[in-house]
């Protein structure tokens, strides 16, 4: 018998990629499926990015690149978190990766280990919590609850801080809620984490601009006192529709982004020349294509939380980011797997029970908007129907 490494077993995984499988296998076998489970735009990447990335494969451009990024692409990163936040971030600090979720999983591996406590949001991102339970830390979870929006509260995160805490997560706007922090509970976490000064905290910021109702982005990067202990993860997946290129960065406190250069060294090497060229377009080039997405997203966003309560048995939040909604379904009697698995198999919805983003995410679905205004009005008639056809009532 093979003598598999004990981490193996508490690995998870992203159901959004199981489900995304079993709802294309329905499809290949001739029924209609429309997806509201994956968290990818469903534009296509802007011409003028796509373009870069062949002129560099014309040039030439077929090589290694440094392990941390192309300078001129870190050089650019840095320009642009100082037009889109204000910060000044030396560009030696930036490390190019082949996706968000790899400056995750490199945070989790240099803080986690049997015997330290990580702090981070359920219902969340579901990498989070595989990856600290993968490293044998203890994965502490910070309950996110539907009657403050989702929202985290900083009294209640700085509770949970021990001695032994070493990264907390926080993520905002999130997955798979779609919730924006408050500014104001930003500043009171930075100002209670004063007094944690060995505290790490990795901000994922990866769904920064795309955001609703005039909310603007606050960066974590933005608080003087945390720069030293601050990992900031976002990417180009979702702004520039590139969930496919595997294009992210992360912004690294002092020696922590030699670290993370030797952890890609170790792992992938560097990212796809042709990809960074593309990634260094987005950033320089015109933003037109990102405001025409979002201003889409919106319309889908105000559609689809208004049909979700007008279905029998379930309520939504309003979200103000992300394009993701997470309804309440306790209302019909189900389990968030069964209304999951029930969309799914009997009226080709695909969705994504609330419980694979941690264990508060129960009596919860994930509904991404990514997808037409035409196919969520026709997701949200089967579901209508589907319920009815379960004898779920109104309230
Ligand atoms: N962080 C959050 C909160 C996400 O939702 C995702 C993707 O769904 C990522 C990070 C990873 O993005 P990428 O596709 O760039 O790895």
């Amino acid at each position: 018998m093979l003598q598999l490494a004990q981490g193996m077993s508490r690995l998870g995984t992203e159901s959004a990629f199981e489900v995304l499988a079993r709802a294309n296998a329905l499809a290949a076998a001739g029924k209609s499926i429309i997806n509201l489970g994956i968290g990818q735009p469903d534009f296509k990447t802007p011409a003028h990015i796509v373009d870069a990335a062949c002129k560099a494969l014309k040039d030439g451009h077929h090589g290694y690149t440094p392990a941390n990024g192309l300078p001129i692409v870190r050089e650019a990163v840095a320009a642009d978190l100082k037009k889109r936040h204000g910060v000044t971030v030396d560009p030696a600090q930036v490390v190019v990766v082949p996706g968000g979720k790899v400056t995750m999983f490199f945070a989790v591996l240099m803080f986690g280990e049997p015997g330290a406590e990580i702090i981070y949001p359920n219902p969340g991102f579901p990498i989070y919590e595989s990856v600290i339970k993968f490293t044998g830390a203890t994965a502490v979870p910070l309950p996110l609850l539907e009657k403050n929006g989702f929202g985290f509260s900083a009294d209640d995160l700085l509770s949970r801080i021990t001695d032994k805490t070493r990264l907390i997560i926080i993520n905002s706007p999130a997955n798979p809620t779609g919730a924006v922090t408050e500014d104001e509970e930003m500043r009171k976490l930075v100002k209670g984490l004063e007094k944690f000064p060995n505290v790490c905290v990795m901000s994922d910021e990866i769904y920064s601009e795309i955001l609703y109702e005039g909310r603007k982005h606050l960066s974590l990067l933005t608080f003087e006192s945390m720069r030293d202990r601050t990992i900031m993860l976002d990417g180009w997946s979702k702004t520039y529709a590139m969930t496919g290129w595997r294009m992210g960065y992360a912004v690294w406190p002092g020696k922590l982004a030699e670290l993370a250069t030797r952890l890609a060294i170790n792992c992938h090497s560097c990212v796809n020349a042709s990809a960074q060229f593309a990634g260094l377009a987005a950033l320089t080039g015109p933003k037109d294509d990102v405001a025409k997405m979002c201003k889409a997203f919106d319309e889908r966003r105000k559609f689809v939380v208004k049909a979700l309560n007008d279905l029998p048995g379930v309520s939504c939040v309003d979200a103000l980011g992300a394009f993701y909604v997470f309804p309440n379904i306790k209302g019909t009697g189900m389990t968030s797997k069964q209304v999951e698995e029930g969309l799914l198999n009997d009226v080709g919805i695909a969705t994504i029970a609330g419980t694979s983003f941690g264990a508060h995410g129960e009596g919860y679905l994930r509904v991404s908007y990514a997808n037409s205004l035409e196919n969520i009005a026709e997701s949200m008639s089967r579901m209508g129907q589907w319920l009815q056809a379960k004898g779920v009532k109104a309230a």
